[in-house]
């Protein structure tokens, strides 16, 4: 402990508190073992004025340091916050002690006396952590001059900021121009609209506040959130501190659906191809009245072949499109061969009311064969239709809607059913989708992680699809609009919106130096003690969020706003160099060292879990709310991520005699949930690591396991203890124990 360390302990006696535990015990653990200046036990010391309490205490005693027992960290920590002097912490005496292990029970105790010892272990071991503030740039730029860039650019420039907006084509509008009609946007949702494209281009160009630069690429952009250099090819240069992606999406390549006649026949168009016969008023079928355009959903989407996606907006196109030959040719017949029709939302009216049409017909049904007949038109035949018979439709044009690939895919998806792995990769070893790896070369980011935002499988640059919806990789740069997943014109909008909030958002956290999502206004940040660096590269190279830059030796160059507080540099680094004033190998050695071991004639193991704080810990305090029991041998730490779990603390804790260590982190792989992307999978590598030398210490593997939980298992947690626990019984103690 420090000498100008002065801690305080307050222990809570209500909420069940009392019943289970002996706090004369507690206060000899704060008091005689642990030296804290004032120990005080009280009943409901979340009340005012048992808050008071402390804070006079605080000015009384001079206390620099507070540790709360009471309930779990994750509720009222407004109130148990004392001030940027003071450095709190709780002890979870309540939902992992009391409600989850017998009362008055001698196990039951000892855990909560370890518990209050790691507590105040953990107090010792934190400084405060000082924001650093950075000067930045508040203008957003936005790369694409469509719906969602114009959108976003309107949006950002309204809420004050400068805006520069590129467009790689020499006018904006993107898809929009390319467009007759779009869907209906208003209520009551019946009927197509003209779109209002020049309007919202000259509401863009005319706006002071946003600066629009055509025929223009991105040659590079370096730097952070805050301060980002970005040169475009036309040598202009300018510095920004956010960015938005807008790049949009593609059209998947027809030529690849030559079953479906592509290629083959004249009169079997993509609907892109139709929409622009009613766009320029060029003829079809040499200008002779049409008598029969049959529509074949999903050209291309929901097939394991091609895109295992919905694309999300060919059925709402074709719907509308089917009204443009209503309009030109009144007498045609109109099919819709589909396998769902996917409508969302307010759409449902539209298909509603196009079903109401004269001569649209709706089939479905599986395209099993399209051939030319001898007149010229297609036949198509269809089976699995719900009436349960093969059908034959013969139309004179047929029209595929074919589905969406993201702007940042590079390449062409290279999947089929049979052909793909579990993890994405094609036989041949290419992943399906890696832009910041291979280079979409949009943005030409000088990262040393890759040029542009990585991608999930298909090319979409998502994050986080479950809590983060609008994060990317890249700290700073949000992608928004159909370029993060297929969506109309209206969602673009809304997605516009969200990404000009969140390009606004990150700027005052720059500033502020604190972090983004997840750990939102976290002020602590990786400090690096690089004298003992051995440009390893680990950390460079395993930082999920492209922090680190290196020089050429390989050592790190930190971009601290890219930084989103994870760890996993800590875990990674072997040096043991990088740590936070709020969390560091030594804070969390000193934890483990302080936990009590009996020696192995009690019968009583030790287990060590280190739990994620953003699924594992939230739901083991969930199984503290159910007051689910579970095995008292088990003292948990809960860590930023998984990734941030160095291998020095698994060493620490079999050296201090702990049995087993159990790791319980976020679910990875192609549907992953670790929120800081690849924390949890990092950490299973390690251990694997782990497990060898463990072999080599002649020590059993098994006393070290890896496990994966959602928020919503906590059921599990009891189960998962108490295994665990059986099986060290089972392997036998730690023969280190004492040593
Ligand atoms: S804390 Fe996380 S985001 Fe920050 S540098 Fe380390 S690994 Fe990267
Ligand atoms: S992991 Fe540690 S030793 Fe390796 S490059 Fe990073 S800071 Fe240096």
């Amino acid at each position: 402990m420090s000498s100008e360390n002065k801690v305080g302990v307050f222990l809570c006696s209500g909420c069940g508190l009392n019943e289970a535990l002996n706090f004369n015990e507690l206060v000899k653990v704060a008091v005689e073992e642990n030296k804290a200046s004032v120990c005080k036990v009280n009943q409901w010391l979340c009340c005012d004025e048992s808050v008071n309490m402390i804070k006079q205490d605080i000015t009384d005693e001079n206390l620099n340091r507070v540790v709360i027992g009471a309930c779990s960290q994750r509720f009222l920590s407004d109130i148990f916050s004392f001030g940027s002097d003071v450095t709190a912490d709780r002890v979870n005496l309540r939902e992992n002690v009391a409600w989850t292990h017998k009362p008055n029970d001698e196990d039951t105790q000892m855990l909560a006396n370890d518990y209050l010892r790691m507590g105040i272990a953990k107090v010792n071991n934190i400084e405060i952590a000082e924001p650093f503030k950075r000067d930045i740039n508040e203008t957003v730029l936005v790369v694409g001059g469509g719906i969602t860039g114009m959108t976003s650019a309107l949006a950002a420039a309204r809420a004050g900021n400068s805006v520069i907006l590129t467009e790689k084509d020499d006018k904006l509008g993107g898809w929009l121009n390319k467009v007759y009609k779009t869907e209906p946007s208003h209520t009551p949702y019946l009927h197509p609209e003209m779109p209002e494209t020049g309007k919202m281009i000259s509401e863009v160009e005319s706006n002071d506040k946003i600066q629009v630069f055509k025929s223009c690429l991105i040659t590079k952009i370096s730097g952070e959130p805050g301060n980002f250099k970005v040169i475009l090819n036309n040598s202009q240069t300018f510095i920004v501190g956010s960015i938005i992606q807008a790049t949009g999406s593609r059209p998947y390549n027809a030529e690849k659906l030559t079953d479906l006649g592509y290629g083959k026949y004249e009169n079997v168009l993509t609907g892109v191809q139709f929409e622009e016969y009613f766009l320029n008023g060029k003829k079809l079928q040499d200008g002779k009245p049409v008598k029969s355009v049959a529509f074949i959903q999903c050209a291309g989407s929901r097939d394991e072949k091609h895109l295992p996606y919905c694309s999300s907006t060919c059925c709402t196109t074709s719907l509308k499109q089917a009204l443009y030959v209503r309009e030109k040719f009144p007498d045609a017949l109109i099919y819709i061969i589909y396998k769902d029709i996917r409508t969302p939302a307010h759409m449902e009216h539209f298909y509603k009311r196009v079903q109401t049409e004269d001569n649209i017909f709706f089939t479905k049904g599986e395209v099993v064969s399209i051939n030319k007949s001898d007149n010229g038109s297609i036949f198509i035949d269809i089976d699995n239709t719900l009436l349960g018979d093969k059908i034959r439709i013969e139309s004179e044009v047929v029209v595929l809607a074919t589905g969406t690939v993201p702007s940042t895919l590079v390449g062409e998806i290279e999947t089929s059913a049979s052909e793909t792995e579990p993890n994405g990769k094609t036989l041949d070893g290419k992943k399906a989708a890696q832009s910041a790896e291979a280079g979409a070369k949009i943005l030409n980011l000088a990262y040393r992680q890759g040029t542009d935002l990585p991608t999930l499988k298909y090319g979409y640059p998502d994050s986080h699809y479950i809590c983060f919806p609008y994060e990317t990789r890249r700290t700073g740069i949000y992608a928004a609009g159909s370029v993060r997943y297929p969506m109309d014109i209206e969602s673009c909008k809304e997605d516009a919106y969200g990404a000009a909030l969140k390009a606004i958002q990150v700027l005052y956290t720059a500033r502020e130096g604190k972090a983004v999502h997840p750990r939102s206004g976290d002020q602590s940040y990786p400090e690096f003690f690089l004298q003992r660096c051995t440009q390893c590269k680990r950390c460079t190279e395993e930082c999920p969020f492209g922090t680190l830059d290196e020089d050429e030796k390989g050592t790190p160059l930190p971009n601290l706003t890219r930084c989103r507080r994870c760890g996993i540099c800590l875990g990674a680094c072997p040096e043991r160099i990088i740590s936070f004033k709020d969390y560091s190998i030594q804070m969390i050695s000193s934890m483990i060292k302080s936990v009590e071991i009996p020696d192995e004639f009690d019968e009583k193991p030790r287990i060590l879990a280190f739990l994620c704080e953003n699924d594992a810990y939230p739901s083991l305090d969930f199984a503290g709310r159910h007051r689910l029991q579970y095995d008292p041998n088990v003292r948990v730490i809960p860590v930023r991520c998984l990734g941030s779990v160095n291998v020095v603390w698994i060493a620490d804790a079999l050296s201090r005699g702990f049995d087993g260590v159990l790791l319980i982190g976020c679910k990875y792989g192609d549907d992953y949930q670790c929120h800081y992307v690849k924390g949890s999978e990092l950490a299973s590598k390690r251990m694997e690591n782990v497990q060898e030398k463990l072999k080599q210490l002649v020590l059993e593997p098994e006393r070290v396991k890896l496990m994966t939980l959602s928020i919503d298992e906590y059921g599990k947690i009891p189960g998962i203890f108490n295994e665990f626990v059986e099986q060290i019984r089972e392997i036998g103690f730690n023969p280190y124990k004492g040593m």
